[in-house]
């Protein structure tokens, strides 16, 4: 996963890629096809991108679903028996998708001046 600031870019990236590859895989093979078929008059560069089109798709489809929870960090749509690439929310911690991780949200406000001020008994470890 990547260092950005925003978990679900990376989940993004996933996902256009992994439809990308599916619906793209007929359109861009069969106009390959036609074109070197033209070309060449040889089936075989035909072959040869529809085969890595479907590694493409494999890879960005097993890629996509090995996208890691931002707040749990397990996988979002995998569990070791049941995986649902549609699932709205985590299937561990029922995050949703598209939304802030749940660390985020926490703010944690020290301030040794409210503590002498208030009257508090706070102690602060060096
Ligand atoms: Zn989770």
């Amino acid at each position: 996963m990547s260092d950005s600031p925003d978990p679900w870019q990376e989940y993004r990236k996933r996902r256009n890629l992994a439809l990308l590859a599916f619906l793209g895989y007929t359109p861009v093979v069969f106009v390959f096809a036609v074109v070197t078929i033209r070309l060449f008059h040889s089936e075989t560069p035909a072959y040869v991108a529809a085969f890595s089109w479907m590694a493409l798709y494999a890879v960005a489809g097993i890629r996509f679903q090995m996208f890691r929870c931002p707040s749990c960090g397990r996988r979002f749509f995998v569990k070791w028996w049941y995986h649902n690439i549609f699932a709205g929310r985590c299937v561990h911690c029922g995050l949703p998708q598209i939304c802030r991780p749940r660390y985020a949200a926490i703010t944690v406000v020290v301030s040794p001046l409210h503590s002498m001020t208030s009257g508090q008994n706070v102690k602060l470890i060096p």
